[in-house]
């Protein structure tokens, strides 16, 4: 997964590396998918649910950046969502209930590799 280009522009690499680092640092947290759910009914009248657990280092190295991590995520999401949305070709069509659509942004005929991407990734995790 670490790609080591020589020639690669080091605002790019740079990059790369924050988000193999946020990849790395995710994989090694504990997932609190089963216990968020086993809390869940556990919530009292307040609204809270006290809990008392065992962080390692790395969960809380997780932690400690999760929540600005995943707005970031978000907020790239929905901006690659509106840079990336299809429009009509123009041209002339024979079908025309299924006009040739590109993206508006890179060009690419309708669904661009950028949306593909976003699309493979978004419904396997
Ligand atoms: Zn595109």
């Amino acid at each position: 997964m670490i790609n080591d280009l020589p020639d690669e522009d080091p605002e790019r690499r740079h990059m790369r590396e924050r988000l193999e680092c946020i990849v790395i640092r995710s994989e090694k947290a504990s997932s609190w998918r089963e216990q968020s759910h086993r809390l869940r009914p556990l919530v009292n009248r307040e609204g809270f649910v006290p809990v008392h657990t065992r962080l390692s280092i790395e969960d809380l190295d997780f932690l400690s950046d999760a929540r600005e991590n995943l707005l970031g995520f978000a907020e790239f999401g929905l901006r690659m969502l509106d840079l990336h949305q299809p429009r009509d070709a123009g041209g002339i069509t024979s079908d025309t209930a299924h006009p040739i659509l590109r993206c508006r942004s890179c060009m690419w005929r309708w669904p661009c590799p950028t949306f593909r991407a976003m699309s493979e990734t978004f419904h396997t995790h």
